[in-house]
């Protein structure tokens, strides 16, 4: 395990690549994994762990956006509910439908007579390929889920999108680029550009690990960097000549799903006609999100109290029996949409389309979008490299795209006569774990869950669980390190085993014995063991600083 970031750091500094990605977001890996599909030579650098950024602090939706609806944004829908159906279709142990509940009260925005219209054009628009949309009486509503508002209910509409691990989904492609033959580096910050006779010859690049600098060839630079696509510009020198970007910032909020037992995830309408909802998630229920400017540090990006109490108030409007308190509060997260700039005066009315921009000889910024629709913004840039590439005598070889057919690597191989199901029960029987344990490792890892199961077979305290409330077992840090690129304890407990948003105290528990686990895999000194221990206790304690704000000063 220790060699392996040496040995990327020697490809990445001796080979030439058609193309280097800065940036391992969803964005970033979607290109790096079409790309090398094609047979392209391809580099990545990410300054922190893969979907460390905007990619693991989303609203874990993939969705057609329902209330782009109300903008008249139908390009828009229409692409997000086809990739949301491709994506179930190509990595259905991270990308699950659900239903979703749409209740609607008297008087109030919207009625229910817009919002079966909108769901018929929602439903069109996805070609009728999901569970069509169900219009229900009030009763109806309150018997699905007994807790909601009652007063003025006039009924409302249960359809269906889709929730995914953004973290993880983001990972997958990662992972299936480098095994590809992507050569790919985390904790690596791009630098500069390097020229040849003015035209782009690669990046230099920091390492933040292992200290130092160190120069990639390459003939074009993508930069996938989010939010920080026009700061990455000016640090590499090519300033934009005006910001491209105007990140709004989301704050999500997680509660125990006892105190919020809704089965449905539920859309609240807010005061200010925004969209709001609450969303299962495992043994949690998630809040979220809110929208507002942000002019903080993008690195360190967290709930304030303001957030906190907005989302509440939220919730407790549509479950006024509940009484959700900030004592009610497990976890938050937030972070920034790499939002176009417009001259949109409200952020929820800032476009959520993507731009590919062409910079001076030899640099692209792909920056917008969503989560949801990461393959098709890959897809699109990587035909971008190729023209250009194509234009100055290179690329003559290149493959069509291939990721609208490629399931990804946990799909590998699924079928009729080989379904999840079947794998869970074999991940069960051979790891000798429980149900909810194996079940979690096969929608976790998909076909590649039996490896686990394997590594749990040969040592059964493997098999244990780390945290007793949830299904996450100790083989899952030794894989994340061993196989998945985990360099730090926040890269194992923030995104490849989230206890920093499921467990009640947020993995710090068992955190010195992560980084225990990590330190021998790795050969760290007792001192990077304890940095790496620190600064996983930041992290932590980030998210949980709108707890000590005073309410007065608090701001959004
Ligand atoms: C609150 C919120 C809710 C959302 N909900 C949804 C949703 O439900 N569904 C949906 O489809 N979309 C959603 N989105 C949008 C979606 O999350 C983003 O569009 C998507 O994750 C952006 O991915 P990205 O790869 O472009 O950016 P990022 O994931 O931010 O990746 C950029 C990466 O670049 C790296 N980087 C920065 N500077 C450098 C440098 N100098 N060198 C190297 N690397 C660098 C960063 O560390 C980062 O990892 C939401 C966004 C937010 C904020």
């Amino acid at each position: 395990v220790t060699g392996q970031r040496e040995e990327a750091r020697r490809c990445l500094s001796t080979e030439t690549f058609d193309l280097v990605v800065i940036g391992g977001g969803a964005t970033g890996a979607g290109i790096a994994r079409d790309a090398i599909l094609r047979g392209l030579k391809v580099a990545l650098i990410e300054k922190r762990d893969y979907g460390s950024g905007t990619s693991s602090r989303s609203s874990k939706l993939i969705h057609g956006g329902l209330r782009y609806l109300q903008q008249a944004q139908l390009k828009l829908v229409f692409e997000g509910t086809n990739e949301r159906a491709l994506l179930v279709h190509l990595a259905p142990h991270l990308v699950r439908p659900i239903p979703f509940l749409f209740p609607t009260y008297k008087g109030r925005f919207p009625t229910l007579g817009m919002m079966t219209a909108g769901l018929w054009l929602y439903d069109a628009l996805a070609k009728f390929r999901t569970i069509r949309h169900k219009r229900h009486s009030a009763r109806s509503v309150y018997t699905l889920e007994p807790e909601l508002q009652r007063d003025k209910l006039s009924g409302g509409i249960v359809y269906y999108d889709a929730v995914t691990d953004d973290a993880r989904l983001t990972l997958e492609n990662l992972l299936d680029a480098r095994d590809q033959g992507a050569c790919v580096l985390n904790y690596a910050r791009a630098r500069g550009v390097r020229r040849d006779h003015g035209r782009v010859a690669g990046l230099e690049v920091e390492d933040l690990l292992a200290g130092g600098s160190f120069a990639v060839k390459a003939r074009i630079v993508v930069n996938a960097s989010g939010p920080w696509s026009d700061r990455v510009l000016e640090a590499i020198g090519v300033p934009p000549e005006r910001p491209r970007l105007r990140p709004t910032k989301g704050t999500h909020i997680l509660v125990d799903a006892k105190r919020l037992p809704a089965k449905h995830a539920v859309v609240m309408a807010t005061h200010d006609k925004r969209v709001t909802f609450t969303i299962p998630w495992r043994h949690r229920t998630v809040i979220g999100t809110t929208d507002t400017d942000y002019q903080g540090d993008y690195d360190r990006v967290a709930a304030t109290r303001a957030d906190v109490e907005y989302l509440l108030a939220t919730a407790n409007h549509y479950f006024p029996s509940l009484g959700l308190t900030m004592d009610d509060v497990l976890a938050t997260w937030a972070g920034l949409r790499p939002l176009i700039a417009t001259e949109a005066a409200k952020t929820g009315d800032v476009s959520r389309e993507h731009e590919i921009f062409v910079d001076q000889g030899g640099v692209l910024t792909i920056a917008g979008g969503k989560l949801t629709t990461y393959r098709r913004m890959a897809r699109e840039c990587v035909d971008d490299v190729i023209r250009e590439l194509k234009h100055r005598g290179f690329a003559e070889e290149v493959r069509p795209c291939t990721t609208e057919d490629r399931p990804l690597p946990g799909a590998m191989g699924l079928g009729e006569h080989h379904s999840l199901e079947q794998i869970a029960l074999e991940v069960a029987r051979r790891a000798d774990v429980d149900e909810e344990v194996a079940h979690n490792l096969v929608f976790t890892y998909g076909v590649n869950a039996p490896r686990l199961a394997e590594m749990i077979a040969q040592d059964r305290r493997l098999g244990a669980r780390i945290d007793p409330e949830m299904p996450y077992v100790w083989a899952q840090v030794d894989h994340a390190v061993r196989t998945e690129l985990a360099a730090t304890v926040d890269d194992v407990l923030g995104r490849r085993v989230p206890l920093l948003l499921m467990a009640r105290d947020q993995g710090l528990g068992v955190a010195p014995e992560v980084a225990r686990r990590m330190g021998a895999l790795l050969g760290w000194t007792d001192e990077q063991r304890e940095r790496s221990l620190a600064q996983y206790e930041d992290v932590v304690a980030d998210s949980r600083r709108f707890r000590t704000e005073p309410a007065a000063e608090a701001t959004a």
